[in-house]
């Protein structure tokens, strides 16, 4: 199952029950100070399709040049994430945009121990090794910098007040927040599947079309890795229609 606009018209229209269940879930999660604010958004994380739909509402509630200034960057940081690190597209100076709405992964960095946080790391690994490897197979070596990327256990995070969380919580919380992106079925299991939990890539799909959004990328990481050159990236971010503004 692909999405088109007009689904997530009407996943949004069918979910805002969910969005509330979501944001008392995250509720559950202690309130936390990091002393190296926003040093880890360097990548957008993974997430269920019901947290991406709450992201997606947000946008469309924006001014139209958030909107536009968002896609671009969610664009970009689709086709660019294979050869660069580069921030989290929600990232703007030293501040979240979407910070009270931000996704579990971004909640729970810094709450896991550090033994669950390196297996994690290890998972991450592994999935990046075997992307590179089918990178590979099309004839492209992705930079092994960006391949071994990985953010590094922060022991940073403090919780305020008196409140302990331990995996075991957090995982119990992530369940529900699956639980819960889980009631919309097998679009729920597409995101996961077919879009490998990615909202720019959802975004790029929408726009382009999800076979254009592969074809692209691959052409735009080719170019960038063979010539340097960023051509068909800026042409391609420059002509993005407004997705959102129907969405309202
Ligand atoms: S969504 Fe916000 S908190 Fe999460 S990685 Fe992006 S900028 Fe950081």
């Amino acid at each position: 199952m692909v999405f088109s606009s007009q689904t997530i018209h009407q996943l949004l229209s069918q979910s805002s029950e969910q969005r509330q269940a979501l944001r008392q879930v995250y509720g559950r999660l202690p309130t936390t100070r990091c002393r190296r604010r926003t040093l880890c958004c360097s990548l957008l994380p993974e997430m269920t399709l019901v947290e991406a739909l709450s992201v997606i509402q947000l946008l469309a509630n924006m001014t139209t040049p958030n909107q536009i200034k968002l896609s671009r960057g969610l664009v970009h940081y689709f086709f660019l994430n294979a050869v660069e690190i580069a921030f989290c597209p929600f990232l703007d100076g030293d501040a979240c945009l979407i910070y009270a709405d931000r996704f579990f992964g971004c909640r729970a960095y810094g709450l896991w121990s550090r033994r669950y946080y390196e297996e994690q790391v290890a998972r991450s690994r592994e999935a990046k090794r075997l992307n590179q490897q089918q990178w590979e197979g099309l004839g492209v070596s992705l930079p092994q910098a960006v391949v071994d990327f990985q953010l590094p256990y922060c022991s940073q995070v403090e919780i305020e007040g008196d409140v302990r969380i331990d995996d075991q919580e957090l995982l119990n919380v992530l369940d529900t927040v699956e639980t819960i992106s889980g009631q919309f079925e097998a679009w729920h299991l597409s995101f996961r599947q077919r879009y490998f939990s990615d909202l720019s890539f959802l975004l790029a799909s929408l726009t382009f079309g999800m076979a254009e959004a592969v074809r692209l990328k691959f052409e735009t990481v080719r170019d960038i890795l063979s010539t340097g050159k960023r051509d068909r990236l800026a042409e391609a971010v420059e002509g993005l229609p407004n997705l959102w503004m129907g969405l309202r």
